[in-house]
């Protein structure tokens, strides 16, 4: 298997909906391959099945040539792939520090800092983390909010949270569910130059993203699906040019 977080002939069935029908898509690193689709299309099934949360009925995905289907959401975090959910999904009493650390907890071996806990090893270890969660913050702009609680940020800035939250879990691979759903033009332009960024490090990024321009600035590539399959995948222009995308994504 290649580079690159690589998901191939993903199949995923509820009940009689067959959600994805042999989906195939490849991530690389330091470039944001975008996802589009009507509602109901089967983004964030495709999400919730390389992340674990979805068991798939065929398929396999692999992060630089490492086999990872099947696997739970926190081992699958740990191989480097991080996500966010389309409905953000943080308690709302937390401080975004401890939001943001929580990626880790998530990541790092945690039965064995919890079988280590109040160790040197484990309390290097934390600091370490820590360390790396500030770091995180100071460049998405979110240190001086520290200590605000996520459910009083505004949704823009709880989006970037949620970024920062994947980034300090150590991910190569970001996967993104309709980020910019409900933000701002200001709210938007600023993900997406944290978007860029990121991408800029040399990390992976899924992007699911409705808006057409938001696409055309971001991503290097778009994969197009309708009812659980890819419609076609290519650079924004040339998908954008397409017949089927136009008549089925864009209505016309
Ligand atoms: P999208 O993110 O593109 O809007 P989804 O992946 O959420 O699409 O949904 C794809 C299809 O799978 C839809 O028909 C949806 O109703 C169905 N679906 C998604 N999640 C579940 C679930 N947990 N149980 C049953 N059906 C589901
Ligand atoms: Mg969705």
């Amino acid at each position: 298997m290649s580079g690159g977080l690589v998901a191939k002939g993903m199949e995923v069935s509820f009940g009689g909906v067959r959600a994805l029908r042999g989906v195939d898509i490849v991530v690389s690193p330091g470039a944001v391959m975008g996802l589009i689709g009507r509602n109901g299309s089967g983004k964030s099934t495709l999400f919730n099945c390389i992340t674990g949360f979805v068991r798939p009925s065929g398929g396999r995905v692999s992060v630089d040539g490492k086999d990872i289907t099947g696997m739970r959401p926190h081992q699958v975090v740990a191989k480097g792939v991080g996500r966010t959910f389309q409905t953000p999904r943080l308690e709302a009493r937390t401080s975004v520090l401890t939001a943001v650390t929580c990626g880790l907890y998530a990541s790092v071996r945690s039965s064995l800092v919890g079988a280590l806990f109040g160790s040197p090893w484990a309390m290097r270890e934390e600091r370490l983390l820590r360390e790396r969660a500030e770091a995180e913050m100071e460049r998405l702009g979110l240190a001086h909010l520290r200590h605000v609680e996520v459910g009083k940020l505004s949704l823009g800035l709880l989006r970037l949270v949620e970024v920062a939250r994947c980034l300090v879990s150590g991910a190569r691979f970001i996967m993104l569910d309709e980020p910019a759903a409900g933000l701002t033009s200001v709210e938007k332009d600023r993900l997406a130059t944290e978007v860029r960024a990121v991408a800029a490090r040399g990390l992976g990024v899924l992007l699911v993203e409705h808006n057409i321009d938001m696409v055309r600035q971001l991503c290097r590539s778009v994969a197009v699906l309708e009812t659980g399959n890819v419609l076609c995948q290519g650079t924004p222009d040339e998908v954008l040019r397409n017949d089927d995308v136009i008549r089925s994504y864009l209505g016309a």
